[in-house]
C-alpha cells in the first residue's frame, strides 16, 4: 500500500486523473516542500463520480447487510494490516508525529469501518401498534447517492467516520478529503479495490473545496451531505444545500472551555489538560483552548502548566521523542501566530511559546511552532471568542460556578467542554447547563463510538456516531397496516 507522486481520483472502481489533467501541489509540512500532486477536480469529475454511484446504487442498496458487512470488514482488515504504511503517509501529509498516526489516527480509521460494518447487523427500526386496529412499522431505507466532505486535521479518521455509516446503510458515496491532506484517502482507494468493493459504491474526488467540494454540494441528485470543517464553510454549504432540501449534517468549529475546580485530582487534571490543550498541535476541534481555573489553585496550575508546556518537544514527526510535529501548512501556522500577536494587542501576557521554532538541516523549511500559554485576557476578547485551532491556550481564574458558566457559554460555539472536579453533583449541574454537544468530566477525548457526537450553536447541526449516523444516512418511511 504505497503512496504515489501523482494521486488519482477513485471513480467507478478505477484510479483516474481529473478530466482536465490538471494537478495541485501537495506539501510535506515537516520540510515545507511539495512532495506529491493531487487531481484538481471540478464539476465534471464530480458528475462522473455521481453517475458511477448512481449505477452502483440499485445493487449495493439491495446487497443485504451480510454482504456489506463482509466487504467493509475486509476493508478494515486491509487498513489494519497496512497500519504502518498508512501511518507513515498520514504523518508526512499532515506533519503529525508518526507515533500519533500509528496509535490514534489509523487505528481509529479501521475501527470506524469495523464499528459501522457490525452496527448495521444490529440496526433495527421501530413499530407502533394501534390496538385492535393496525400496526405501523418504520422502514429505514438508504437515501441514494450521498456526499461526504472532511477536513485536514484528522484525515483518515474523519473521512472513514463519515463514509463507513453511509456505505453500511446501503448508500453510494461521492466523497472529498481535504486537499491539504489527501494521501491516506488515496491509499484507502487502493484498499477498496483490494477489498472488492463494487465499482461506483465509493468514489473519491480530490481537489479544492470551492471547486470539487462545492460541486458535490450543488449537485441536484446528491441528496444528503455529511460535512466536517470550518464554521464559515459550513455556513456556505448550508446556504447552498438547504434551499435544495438536502439532508445535512454539519460538524463545525469549536472554542471549547476547560473548567478546572479546586477540588479536582490535580495530577490527573494537569496531565489531561496538557493533552486537551496541545494534542495534534491543538488542531483538534475538541481541544480545550479556554482554560478556566478556580482561584485557589490558579497560581499552582499556571506554574505547572507553563513548566510542562515548555518541556514539550517540538520537531521531526518521525523522531520517537517528538510531542508536537509540524503545523499542517505555512498559511495555518501564520494564522495561529497572528492570534498570538492579537492576544498581546488585547492585553494578554504570553507566558510561553507562540514563536516559530528554528529548525536545522532537512527540517529547516518546516512549519514548527512552540506551544503557547497566555493569561490576562477578558473572556469576551477576540482571542477568547474566535477559533485559533493551534497550540495556543488562554488561562483565566474564576470564583463562582455562576461566573464560569457565563464565560463557558459566552461564545458562538458549542462543541465540547471539559470539567475537572471530584464533586459529581456539581459536575452534573454544570454538565446540564453547559451549551455543548459533548461534556467530558475528569477526562478528555474518551470516545465510545456508540455515543452521539456533534455540536450546538455555530459548532454544527445534527449528530454523528452510533445510531445517530445510521439514522442520518437512512430515510424513515412509516408503513401502516390495518387489520
Ligand atoms: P475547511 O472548512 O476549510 O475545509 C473542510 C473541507 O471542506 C475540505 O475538504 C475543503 O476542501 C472543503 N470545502 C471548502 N470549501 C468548500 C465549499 N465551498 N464547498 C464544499 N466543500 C468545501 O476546514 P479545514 O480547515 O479543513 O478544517 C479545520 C476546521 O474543521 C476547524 O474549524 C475545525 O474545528 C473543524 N473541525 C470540526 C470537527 C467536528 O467534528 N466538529 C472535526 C474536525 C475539524
Amino acid at each position: 500500500m504505497s503512496p504515489d507522486k501523482y494521486i488519482k481520483n477513485y471513480i467507478d472502481g478505477a484510479l483516474v486523473p481529473a478530466i482536465s489533467g490538471e494537478y495541485l501541489d501537495n506539501v510535506n509540512p515537516a520540510i515545507g516542500q511539495v512532495y506529491s500532486h493531487i487531481p484538481a477536480s471540478e464539476a465534471s469529475d464530480v458528475q462522473r463520480a455521481y453517475e458511477a454511484a448512481e449505477r452502483a446504487f440499485p445493487e449495493w442498496s439491495k446487497a443485504g447487510v451480510q454482504k456489506r458487512f463482509r466487504i467493509l470488514t475486509r476493508l478494515a482488515d486491509i487498513i489494519e494490516q497496512n497500519l504502518d504504511a498508512f501511518a507513515k503517509a498520514e504523518s508526512i501529509d499532515s506533519g503529525k508525529p508518526f507515533r500519533n498516526a500509528q496509535t490514534i489516527d489509523i487505528p481509529r480509521a479501521h475501527q470506524n469501518i469495523r464499528f459501522f460494518a457490525t452496527a448495521i447487523m444490529h440496526f433495527s427500526s421501530e413499530s407502533h401498534h394501534m390496538e385492535g386496529e393496525a400496526i405501523n412499522f418504520t422502514l429505514r431505507q438508504p437515501i441514494g447517492v450521498v456526499g461526504c466532505i472532511s477536513p485536514w486535521n484528522l484525515p483518515l479518521y474523519l473521512f472513514t467516520w463519515k463514509i463507513a455509516p453511509a456505505l453500511a446503510t446501503g448508500n453510494c458515496v461521492v466523497a472529498k478529503p481535504s486537499e491539504v491532506t489527501p494521501m491516506t484517502a488515496y491509499l484507502l482507494s487502493k484498499a477498496c479495490i483490494e477489498a472488492g468493493l463494487p465499482p461506483g459504491v465509493l468514489n473519491i474526488v480530490h481537489g479544492e473545496g470551492p471547486k470539487a467540494g462545492q460541486a458535490i454540494i450543488e449537485h441536484p441528485k446528491i441528496k444528503a451531505i455529511s460535512f466536517t470543517g470550518g464554521t464559515n464553510t459550513g455556513r456556505k454549504i448550508a446556504a447552498t444545500a438547504a434551499p435544495m432540501f438536502k439532508k445535512l449534517s454539519l460538524e463545525l468549529g469549536g472554542k471549547n472551555p476547560n473548567i478546572i475546580f479546586a477540588d479536582c485530582d490535580f495530577d490527573k487534571m494537569i496531565v489531561g489538560t496538557l493533552k486537551s490543550s496541545f494534542s495534534n498541535n491543538g488542531q483538534i476541534c475538541l481541544c480545550g483552548s479556554r482554560i478556566y481555573v478556580e482561584r485557589p489553585i490558579y497560581d499552582k496550575f499556571k506554574e505547572e502548566l507553563v513548566k510542562r508546556t515548555k518541556f514539550l518537544k517540538v520537531g521531526d514527526p518521525f523522531s520517537s521523542v517528538t510531542d508536537l510535529g509540524a503545523m499542517v501548512s505555512r498559511s495555518h501556522m501564520e494564522k495561529v501566530m497572528s492570534y498570538v500577536a492579537l492576544a498581546e494587542v488585547e492585553g494578554g501576557k504570553i507566558l510561553c511559546g507562540g514563536e516559530q521554532v528554528e529548525m536545522k538541516g532537512e527540517h529547516e523549511g518546516g512549519y514548527y511552532l512552540r506551544p503557547a500559554v497566555i493569561e490576562g485576557l477578558p473572556h469576551d476578547c477576540r482571542t477568547n471568542q474566535e477559533e485559533i485551532f493551534g497550540p495556543v491556550v488562554t488561562i483565566m481564574p474564576f470564583d463562582t460556578e455562576e461566573e464560569v458558566l457565563k464565560y463557558a457559554n459566552g461564545t458562538d460555539y458549542g462543541l465540547s467542554a471539559t470539567l475537572w472536579t471530584k464533586d459529581i453533583t456539581k459536575a452534573n449541574r454544570i454538565a446540564e447547563s453547559i451549551q455543548a454537544g459533548i461534556v467530558w468530566v475528569n477526562c478528555w477525548l474518551l470516545r465510545d463510538l456508540r455515543t452521539p457526537f456533534g455540536g450546538v450553536k455555530s459548532s454544527g447541526v445534527g449528530r454523528e456516531g452510533g445510531l445517530e449516523a445510521l439514522r442520518f444516512f437512512t430515510e424513515a418511511k412509516n408503513v401502516c397496516f390495518k387489520y
